[in-house]
């Protein structure tokens, strides 16, 4: 950006732009002598941007948020790949032609700031955490050292002080990171490094066989991360769950008990907070106190569901969360915080640097001129580490703790009020009659199917509807909601409600929706 010289030149500049007018259609050329423009920053430039803002707070925000809008503008790749003009080649493009080519992209991507976009944990748009990214994006540095990051150095201390708090970790340690399956890698790397502190070293040679004790509803980032870390996908033991799809407190220490007799060391049990697909909330506190006893590190992945600890009301369904050693946390997800948002926290005060320091000397120099204790980058694994915390920050500073609360409370209202809606409905049929979380797992049966003998054959039929239903409305652009089988279950419908601005109105839409489209199968 502007170096000294020039930044006089633009704030001199500015009551001639504002005569001007700041979106003049004029042409320009770049030389520091053209009104409103400097060298570094030529108007032609600044006009390009605000053009675009313009036409981005339109069509990618205003338009995306009318829900007689397209969700989705849904193309194959071969149509889309001849639609969009992607090639990059030797000459320049104009600014008019990438204005035109930008309304192209916003025209064909998805739209997760729709009232109908239900399809992943995340979706919705919040102004402040847009404000938060652009202006993350517009100072450009990287998180690694107070040298360049001195606001978000202190920024990332504060939040994620904040975040450990609401989980009772009072004199913990956290980390921003590039999402909740590498959160996850974290905790796996500590807990390893706790039990054996000579593998970051040595590695794993001469080390006893490990595992990791999971729910067989836990996120699939657990099996990645082990052959990631060198423990191999085997390592991870899955644990039956009871009829609500929540991990059995009997047979997290069964498994410990096995895995010990057949010579392998649990290094770790996961407990999931809000389960990917069904949103339950593992017993924590129980199985908290039974990992105590044999000295295993418990790590909560509340990556969908910890933004129940922002709500007095809601918070009990993590009981237990200050026993448990670290937190996988999205603020991305039930939040609304813009992608990416990932927190990861722990009780330990100084086991991420321990265990992640390698001490670059031309970056972390032990004898600079400031208190080098507020060079955190040694804790993370990367090098450069994007600016995170900003869009959260922006946000929560914006609504106040309270407000936060009510949004995370009204998610969770929206959910019930879908789950009764759903119960009454003809031809809906609940996977879980009481769903802990915003996740509401539906079958649609449609006309033709229904008050049938439920045979192998007949839920072989229902598997084929969800999967018909999603194509409609995907190439219809109405609406977006997952799908997936899941346990003994054949596909289902997988509502998740992660957008803080939705309403009962929404709910009603998708019943009356999805009705319509299944209504012929
Ligand atoms: C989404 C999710 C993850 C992974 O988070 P990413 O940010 O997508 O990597 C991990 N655990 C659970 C329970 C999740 O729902």
């Amino acid at each position: 950006m502007a170096q000294n010289g020039t930044t006089e030149i633009r704030q001199n500049s500015v009551p001639k732009m504002a005569a001007n007018g700041f979106v003049s259609k004029e042409k320009s050329v770049k030389t520091s002598s053209e009104p409103g423009g400097t060298a570094r920053f030529p108007a032609e430039e600044e006009r390009f941007l605000r053009d675009l803002f313009e036409m981005i707070l339109k069509d990618a925000v205003k338009d995306s948020l009318n829900p007689n809008s397209k969700v989705v503008n849904f193309k194959h790749p071969q149509e889309l790949t001849s639609l969009l003009d992607l090639e990059i080649d030797h000459k320049r493009t104009s600014n008019e032609e990438l204005i035109k080519l930008s309304r192209e992209i916003i025209k064909y991507s998805v739209k997760s700031g729709h009232p109908h976009f239900f399809n992943q944990l995340y979706g919705g748009f919040d102004t402040y955490g847009l404000a938060g990214a652009w202006l993350t994006d517009a100072l450009n540095t990287s998180q690694y050292t107070f040298e360049v990051a001195p606001v978000f150095t202190l920024m990332e201390k504060t939040v994620l002080g904040k975040m450990g708090r609401l989980a009772g970790f009072n004199d913990g340690d956290g980390i921003f990171c590039p999402g909740g399956s590498v959160s996850n890698m974290y905790a796996i790397n500590l807990a390893r490094f706790k039990k054996f502190p000579s593998v970051k070293t040595d590695g794993m040679a001469g080390l006893p066989k490990m595992c990791i004790i999971t729910s067989e509803e836990g996120h699939y980032s657990m099996k990645k991360m082990a052959a990631t870390l060198g423990m191999g996908m085997n390592s991870i033991i899955p644990v039956q769950c009871d009829d609500q799809g929540r991990m059995k407190v009997d047979k997290v220490e069964e498994a410990i008990k096995t895995a010990q007799k057949n010579g392998m060391v649990p290094i770790m049990v996961n407990v999931t907070s809000g389960t990917t697909v069904l949103g339950a909330y593992d017993p924590l506190d129980a199985i908290a106190t039974v990992c105590k006893k044999h000295g295993i590190w418990v790590h909560c992945d509340g990556a969908w569901g910890a933004g129940c600890l922002l709500s007095k009301n809601l918070k009990h369904l993590m009981k237990g969360i200050e026993k448990a050693d670290s937190l996988t946390w999205n603020p991305h997800k039930m939040m609304g915080s813009p992608l990416q948002t990932c927190a990861f926290l722990t009780q330990h005060k100084n086991l991420l640097a321990e265990c992640h320091s390698a001490k670059a000397k031309y970056l972390f120099q032990q004898d600079k001129f400031y208190d080098v204790s507020y060079d955190t980058g040694d804790k993370s694994i990367q090098c450069g580490r994007k600016v995170d915390v900003l869009k959260l920050w922006m946000m929560w500073k914006a609504k106040g703790d309270n407000e936060f609360a009510r949004d995370i409370e009204n998610i969770f209202d929206c959910a019930r009020y879908l789950t009764e809606k759903l119960k009454k409905t003809e031809g809906f049929r609940l996977v879980l009659q009481k769903p802990e979380c915003t996740n509401v797992g539906f079958w649609y049966i449609p006309p033709s199917l229904r008050g049938q003998k439920e045979t192998k054959e007949w839920w072989d039929k229902v598997s084929k509807v969800a999967p018909a239903i999603k194509r409609l409305m995907t190439e219809q652009g109405t609406l977006l909601v997952g799908y997936q089988p899941d346990r003994e279950w054949v596909n289902f419908f997988r509502m998740v409600i992660s957008n803080t601005a939705t309403t009962h109105q929404e709910m009603d839409f998708v019943v009356t929706e999805i009705d319509r489209l299944g209504r012929s199968l």
